[in-house]
Order: structure tokens, then sequence, then C-alpha cells
């Protein structure tokens, strides 16, 4: 199976009820399909469920702040999410959606193969790691069947504390730990 044929699966899903009755569209993910990094979210919001890209509203806003300000871009990395439906209000995913999305995740990241995975928030991290408490291991590497793990806390959580300054600031250092990962200078080039 290849990429393409794994989107294709998975664009007019069916496996969790309450989410595909209430979706406008999958948010599969979007960037270059041969990236060397997944970033992994939670689940997509009102906004991505509308255009169908992920973080493309507030948090994406600051995930953009955090790429561009280490030599990253969307162009080169790949986001994706916990689960590719908008729970309805927003509310978190539930277990059975998040272990009805488990093959799609495991079959990309296989497809892929990426040199690093960022784990955005606490959902991911759980799927990915098996780990809670992001504040606590965020910016720190794991290992995932030999794909170096960075969990970082969730643009939307600086969101709620109201844009602490600090907070950013950690984030930003964290995603320089994935940049110097993929060998990648502040102005985007690729050291040889
Ligand atoms: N938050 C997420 O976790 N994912 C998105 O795609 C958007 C917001």
């Amino acid at each position: 199976m290849n990429f393409g044929d794994l989107k294709k699966e998975y664009l007019n899903c069916v496996r969790c009820s309450a989410l595909c009755e209430n979706r406008s569209q999958v948010v599969f993910g979007s960037g270059d399909s041969k990236a060397k990094v997944i970033l992994i979210g939670e689940a997509p919001g009102a906004n991505e469920d509308k255009l169908g890209i992920p973080f493309c509203g507030m948090s994406g806003k600051i995930l953009d702040e955090l790429l561009v300000s280490n030599g990253l871009c969307r162009n080169n990395i790949f986001i994706t999410n916990t689960i590719l439906c908008r729970p309805p209000n927003n509310r978190n995913p539930q277990k059975e959606e998040v272990e009805n999305c488990r093959e799609r995740l495991d079959k990309l990241i296989d497809i892929m193969k990426p040199e690093v995975i960022v784990t955005i928030g606490n959902f991911a991290t759980n799927r990915i790691i098996g780990k809670t408490g992001i504040k606590s291991i965020r910016g720190k590497i794991f290992d995932y069947k030999g794909i170096k793990v960075i969990p970082i806390v969730h643009p939307a959580s600086y969101l709620y504390s109201g844009r602490n300054p600090e907070l950013l600031a950690q984030m930003k250092a964290d995603f320089a730990v994935v940049a110097e990962m993929l060998n990648i200078k502040k102005n985007g080039l690729e050291e040889k």
C-alpha cells in the first residue's frame, strides 16, 4: 500500500458513526508525503473541518510561528491528527475513536518512514508513546520503533494560557530540537 492508497481508503471512512454523521469532510493531512518529519495533533476543529487542512485556525497560526522561527515550513513536513474527523462541538476524541483511527496512523508512519515524529499535546503523545503529562515530558526525545519522537505542548494550551510568553519560548525551543535533528539551519537550508 502507498500513501495515495491509504488516503483513498480513509476519505470516506465510516468507522466512527458519531464522527462521520457530523463531519463535513475527513481531514487526512497536509504537507509533503515524503517529509522526514510528521506532526501529529489531536483532532480537526471547526476550521479544519471546513477547509480540510489540519491546523488552519488559531492554533495553526501559532504552529506556523513555531515552524518558521526554526527554519521549518509546511512544505517540508507532514501534518495529521490522532483522529481524522472533527468531534462534535470539539469534544475530546473518545477512546474508541482513537482506536478506530489506530491502523490508519500506524500505516501512515509505516509508509512514510519519518525520521522524527512531533506529537502535539497529550492525545497524540499518549497515542504514540503511551505517556501523558505533556508539561513535564515536552522537548524530550523518545523512541518509537526507531523513530525519534518529540512531544510538544499543544498551541491551544498556549492560547488558553492567555499567550504566556514563557510558554511560547519553551515551544520554540522544543521545535529547535526538531530542526537540529533534521540539520535545518534557521534560514531553512539543510546543512551538508
Ligand atoms: N488542533 C489539533 O489538534 N489539530 C488540528 O488540526 C487543529 C487544531
